[in-house]
């Protein structure tokens, strides 16, 4: 088993396949959407951690192809070097998914990688270079 963290673009006539019903049905897989960005006769984008067997995955990128729908998986991930953060909670304002939250009971950051799309809003935002891209 394992997990990939992928973004499908869906053209704007191709907005309304049911994918992620038929990935979990068809292929056995576990499906988080992490971000969606999806309205009709508009190109769409949808961010997915897809977790299950490695030939079912494989199956379920093909089938993706298939239906017209164009994807990209994520190979990067955020490092968060925390020893060096002053919890001043910068990057939490451009986070858009919630990955970083400022901890309301001591005000210190905290990082939910499982949530974070790889957007690298906080890299830029990070004042002090904390936040890195690894591949
Ligand atoms: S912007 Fe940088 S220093 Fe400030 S809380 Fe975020 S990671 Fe820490
Ligand atoms: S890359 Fe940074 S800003 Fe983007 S989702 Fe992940 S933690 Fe949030």
């Amino acid at each position: 088993m394992k997990t990939i963290k992928i973004l499908l673009y869906y053209p704007a006539n191709e907005i309304a396949k049911p994918i992620t019903y038929h990935l979990i049905k068809d292929y056995d897989l576990e499906v988080n959407i992490l971000h969606a960005d999806i309205s009709l006769n508009k190109v769409g984008k949808l961010i997915l951690d897809i977790r299950g067997e490695d030939d079912k995955l494989e199956e379920a990128l093909n089938y993706i192809e298939s239906e017209g729908v164009q994807y990209k998986l994520f190979n990067r991930t955020i490092i968060w070097q925390e020893d060096n953060c002053v919890h001043c909670g910068a990057c939490t304002a451009v986070c858009p998914s919630g990955a970083l939250e400022m901890n309301r009971e001591d005000w210190s950051l905290t990082f939910d990688k499982e949530k974070c799309l790889v957007c690298e809003l906080c890299v830029k935002a990070c004042p002090l270079n904390v936040m890195n891209v690894s591949v």
